[in-house]
């Protein structure tokens, strides 16, 4: 019998990258299904103080509306020399959701008189598990790396063009310019996907 799991999005390539994590892990029997593929219910606002509390927020309600098993992730980038800003605000950072390209200039201009010794970041991840009995799984990945002064590379989204991450294998390239599945292997969203694992196979196993 094939479970269900509702990914509480509608952005393609995340249904993507978390089906290719249950694969890769060998777990059979468990489909991965979007918002797109569930009748629609209102969504929660993320007024979370913390990427974990978002996560939560918006897998409960996935769960509570449809009876599914919910994952939800809530990310976004957090800058040492801004105290961890922007963090639960990284998308709307310039005071408009989604704007990539304001949210960078808007960091770059922040971030002007920092010195290259002090321009340390890290995307963060919190993915949020809950079952319909109300288990509640939550982890978080990080990914280390620094804030460059010009954006470089076409892949991605976000603040990937700003970001070098700290990995040798990534050889002073942005994240915009790992190739999709270099990105998947090193990022704090794998990271966190790679901690739901066991939770993943109990749920396929039922
Ligand atoms: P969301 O959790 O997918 O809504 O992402 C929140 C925001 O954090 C995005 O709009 C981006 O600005 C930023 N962000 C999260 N993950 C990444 C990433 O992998 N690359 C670049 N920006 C990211």
């Amino acid at each position: 019998m094939t479970a269900r799991i509702l990914l509480a999005s509608r952005n393609a390539k995340k249904l993507a990258e978390l089906q290719r994590v249950v694969d890769a892990a060998g777990i059979t029997g468990l489909e991965v299904v979007g918002l797109d593929a569930v009748p629609e219910f209102p969504e929660e606002p993320e007024t979370g103080a913390t990427f974990e509390d978002n996560a939560v927020i918006k897998a409960r309600s996935g769960a509570a509306a449809t009876g599914l098993p919910c994952l939800a992730d809530d990310s976004g980038l957090s800058v040492d020399a801004l105290n961890g800003m922007p963090g639960v605000l990284s998308a709307r950072w310039s005071g408009r959701h989604g704007d990539d390209a304001a949210n960078n200039e808007l960091l770059l201009g922040q971030l002007e008189d920092v010195p290259d010794a002090r321009r340390g970041a890290a995307f963060v991840s919190a993915c949020a598990l809950i079952t319909p009995d109300g288990e509640q799984t939550v982890v978080r990945g990080e990914w280390r790396g620094t804030i460059v002064r010009t954006p470089r590379g076409p892949n991605g989204f976000g603040y990937d063009p700003l970001f070098v991450p700290d990995d040798a294998s990534a050889a002073g390239r942005s994240s915009a310019e790992l190739e999709p599945a270099e990105k998947d292997a090193l990022s704090h969203r794998g990271k966190a996907l790679a901690q739901l694992v066991p939770a993943l196979r109990a749920l396929a196993e039922g």
